[in-house]
């Protein structure tokens, strides 16, 4: 499919993702139609493609019948709360029912309107289908260890029924399917008040404020950037691979570690406190094996955590009004 431009429904386009997709559909020539209802995203991610002559966008909530006029022939479904934090009020745990609706609805009405159209299709999953994984690092092949109930499960088992029924259209029905696990990624355009580790710690190091880390520091993530995140997703995109693919970075590191990298990237000397904030199945390990993105898509990240956080300062410093110098 590379090589000939398509017309391309994205959803969730105005979150941090869903708008770097836009992006780079766009710049590779693509016609591409955003879907978003703005419940943890923003209208400012998609402001500079106002006018844009291949952008078109349209504002509805996906676990509704969707419509969207004329032929389309790709489908990007990303639509979904995807923080965890509690104290978010972006965070999933705040948002249950919408949560599992855009996992349950939505992915039901888009790979309808796939079907309608004959389109190909991409599903976002998450490394949170592996659970609290026992196996390390996560394989495709594994089956996670999960929580049918507990606070995570209204996004880990939306996403987990999301991907059987992906399998299940594309099984029954023919439909060109594709299942991307992404795992912990960041860059420009992700929130600054949604909860999760980088908004979070970027906005306390750039404001002179100790990071806040919840538990010892020792439990481990995976830190992908956006860049490398987007094109592996495209890759996917133009591969025929109908089994899921882990895009991640498998640099594995303690967010106590973290910590001292950001604390250290940003110039902060004001130090960490810990807190009694980890949330009911926060994951102790996560790391992604990328060897069937290797061997399939070419495909491995380039941007290490270090550099992608360099990159990401900048606008975070804006955000929070820093080229004046002063934070809240
Ligand atoms: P985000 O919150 O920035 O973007 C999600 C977008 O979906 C938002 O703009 C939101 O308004 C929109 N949305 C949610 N429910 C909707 C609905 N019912 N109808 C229409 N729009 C709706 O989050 P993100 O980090 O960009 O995540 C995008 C996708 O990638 C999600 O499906 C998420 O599960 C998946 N994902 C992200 C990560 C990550 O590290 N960022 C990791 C794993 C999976
Ligand atoms: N975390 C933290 N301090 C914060 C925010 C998050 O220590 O201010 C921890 C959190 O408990 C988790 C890890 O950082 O262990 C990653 O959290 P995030 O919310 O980014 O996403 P998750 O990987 O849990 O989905």
């Amino acid at each position: 499919m590379k090589g000939s431009t398509m017309r391309i429904l994205i959803t969730g386009a105005a979150g941090f993702l869903g708008s770097h997709l836009c992006d780079r559909l766009l710049a590779e020539g693509h016609t591409v139609t955003g879907m978003d209802n703005f419940i943890t995203g923003s209208p400012d991610n998609l402001a500079h493609l106002a006018g844009h002559p291949r952008f078109s966008f349209i504002r509805h909530d996906v676990s509704n019948f969707i419509f969207v006029p004329g032929r389309l022939d790709a489908i990007l479904h990303f639509a979904s709360p995807a923080s965890p934090n509690a104290n978010s009020p972006r965070g999933y745990v705040n948002l249950p029912i919408q949560t599992m609706k855009a996992g349950a609805l939505g992915t039901h009405n888009t790979l309808g309107l796939a079907r309608a159209n004959k389109a190909r299709f991409l599903l976002a999953s998450t490394s949170e289908i592996y659970g609290d994984p026992i196996e390390h690092p996560q394989r495709e092949s594994y089956w996670g260890h999960v929580d049918p109930n507990g606070i995570r499960s209204v996004y880990d088992e939306a996403k987990r029924f999301a991907e059987a029924l992906t399998m299940a259209y594309h099984r029954f029905h023919g439909i060109d399917t594709r299942i991307v696990r992404i795992f912990n990624t960041f860059g420009p355009r992700m929130h600054l008040d949604d909860g999760r580790v980088v908004p979070n710690f970027l906005s306390q190091a750039l404001c002179g404020k100790p990071l806040t880390i919840y538990g010892d520091g020792q439990q481990t993530r995976s830190f992908c950037y956006v860049s490398d995140l987007i094109d592996g997703i495209v890759r996917l995109l133009y591969s025929d691979i109908h089994d899921p693919v882990n895009i991640g970075n498998p640099t594995e590191t303690t967010i106590l570690e973290f910590a001292n990298s950001i604390n250290r990237l940003a110039g902060n000397s004001a130090g960490i406190v810990y807190k009694d904030l980890r949330s009911e199945g926060d994951p102790q390990r996560r790391q992604p094996d990328i060897t069937r993105a290797r061997s399939l898509l070419s495909w491995e990240p380039k941007v290490t955590m270090e550099e992608g956080i360099t990159l990401t300062i900048p606008y975070f410093q804006e955000k929070l009004g820093l080229s004046g110098g002063c934070c809240s």
